[in-house]
């Protein structure tokens, strides 16, 4: 009798993200997600500082970033760690769920010879993410730069496959389909595979109180068909029951938008969720006044806008979308202060950009939507008092945040109050438990979770909580 396929985790063990997950049958075997550990590396430093390039992937891997596994890190980053001996892969082919860093982030360290498979969404959020961020060690996903960097060096691109829903990527014995769901970032996938003895389906990150709950819908009636042996669900919000929507998010802000007339406000959010984007935006619309975005943030909305406008995403034309355009280098907004591609948007749509001295004079005309990381324009804008929308939609600190404490005495020194308003891009317990219901897999496994064990109350199912790097035969 042949040989069982197997399963084993390198990440997204007791912690939200950081998924790794091998799928071997007859010798071969496949990765679902290679994301960056923000739990691991919070452990040993900041979310500003990054482990030593001069040891290539030694640090990363002595310090528990990175799993130590044969033949798939870049040559360049294995021989500054004195590793240089070629090997085999391990693994061939990486399907990535979608484009959160705690999925995808630490592709940034694969050979570029290994096949990635992603979604087109993903692909053009990812491109335009490097694009903002330049050559960065950790972000370097479509391509990189060999280390030590050499000044004039050349980008050695990756071999990217991009899928659509119903997509069927053969990697010897081993199908993979890929289903859409909805989760907080445009271009979210789940995943059937099929090995020459089981169906395994893989959750991704996925929600049903979303505005597009018909995606996980199509997914879990999929999945559910498939009668599968095992499904590996993600389950971030297991101990939760609370059901906030997006609507709730618009009606909340709307509520208080419209009785802070006078006033400024400030809304914060990854600007990366486009569903939270189109909820500021119509809070904007439907209180007489304009969203103001980011240069970057005009870009990764023109950029998913391209190919039909799959996303309904306003134009940058719109009257209710305005630029902000910050005081840089010379302080008087000098040409020459600004990259070309920022310049480019600014004339692009001269009637619609706009300075902190335009906010001073109009605070009741607009939502201020720079992100926390911009919250030093309030110098310039100068308020007295004000509204702080702060709306997150992703469990832990994306990179750049400020830290609560900091982020209470800018909003105390300018007079904002703060609202919290929140729709989690993760399921509630209670609809996973519906999900789960619905599947009816032989076996589950619990991911993307600290309480992986509480899978065990809700549903009188088989479940099993996997142990990091153990193979478990399925
Ligand atoms: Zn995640
Ligand atoms: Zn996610």
């Amino acid at each position: 009798m042949a040989a069982s396929s197997k399963v084993s985790f390198f990440g997204g063990v007791d912690e939200i993200g950081g998924n790794k997950i091998i799928i071997e049958d007859k010798g071969t075997r496949i990765v679902l997600d290679f994301g960056k550990s923000f739990k691991a590396r919070s452990k040993f430093y900041d979310w500003n500082e990054t482990p030593r390039v001069a040891n290539g992937i030694g640090d990363f891997i002595a310090m528990g970033l990175l799993p130590d596994l044969g033949g798939i890190y870049r040559e360049d980053m294995l021989a500054l760690a004195g590793r240089s001996k070629r090997e085999d892969p391990l693994a061939v082919a990486f399907f990535l769920s979608h484009a959160h860093a705690d999925h995808l982030d630490y592709v940034s360290f694969l050979r570029e010879d290994l096949e990635l498979y992603m979604g087109e969404t993903t692909k053009r959020i990812v491109e335009s993410l490097e694009y903002e961020r330049g050559t960065r060690l950790e972000f370097e996903i479509t391509g990189y730069k060999r280390r030590p960097l050499e000044k004039g060096s050349s980008r050695i691109p990756r071999k990217i496959n991009t899928f659509v829903t119903g997509s069927k990527i053969q990697i010897d014995s081993i199908e993979v389909e890929p289903i859409h769901v909805d989760h907080s970032i445009p271009g979210c996938y789940g995943f059937v595979v099929r090995t020459s003895k089981n169906t395994i389906v893989y959750s991704g990150d996925l929600r049903i109180h979303g505005n597009n709950p018909s995606l996980t819908r199509d997914f879990i009636e999929r999945a559910a068909a498939e009668k599968p042996d095992v499904m590996i669900c993600e389950g971030t919000r297991i101990d939760e029951t609370s059901l906030t929507k997006e609507k709730d998010v618009f009606d909340v802000s709307k509520y208080f938008v419209e009785r802070s007339k006078r006033h400024l406000v400030y809304a914060d959010y990854s600007y990366k969720d486009i569903d939270r984007f189109t909820t500021f935006y119509n809070v904007a619309k439907s209180t007489g006044r304009a969203l103001l975005i980011h240069a970057k943030v005009a870009r990764y909305l023109k950029s998913l806008s391209s190919g039909g406008n799959p996303l309904k995403l306003p134009s940058l034309g719109d009257e209710n979308i305005l630029i902000y355009k910050p005081r840089e280098k010379s302080g008087v907004y000098h040409d020459h202060d600004y990259s070309k591609e920022d310049r480019e948007i600014y004339e692009g749509n001269q009637n619609q950009v706009w300075t902190a001295e335009n906010v001073k004079r109009n605070p009741s005309k607009v939502i201020i939507a720079l992100g926390s990381y911009q919250i030093d324009q309030l110098v310039d804008i100068s308020p007295t008092e004000g509204l702080y929308l702060h709306s997150s939609s992703e469990p832990f600190n994306e990179e750049g945040e400020l830290s609560e404490e900091k982020m209470k005495n800018w909003l105390d020194r300018f007079g904002l109050q703060r609202i919290h308003l929140h729709c989690s891009g993760h399921a509630s317990g209670r609809d996973l438990n519906d999900i789960v219901s619905s599947i009816q897999p032989r076996l589950l496994i619990p991911i993307h979770t600290e309480h992986g064990g509480l899978f065990k109350l809700l549903h009188g199912l088989k479940v099993k909580v996997p142990e990091l790097t153990k193979e478990m035969e399925i």
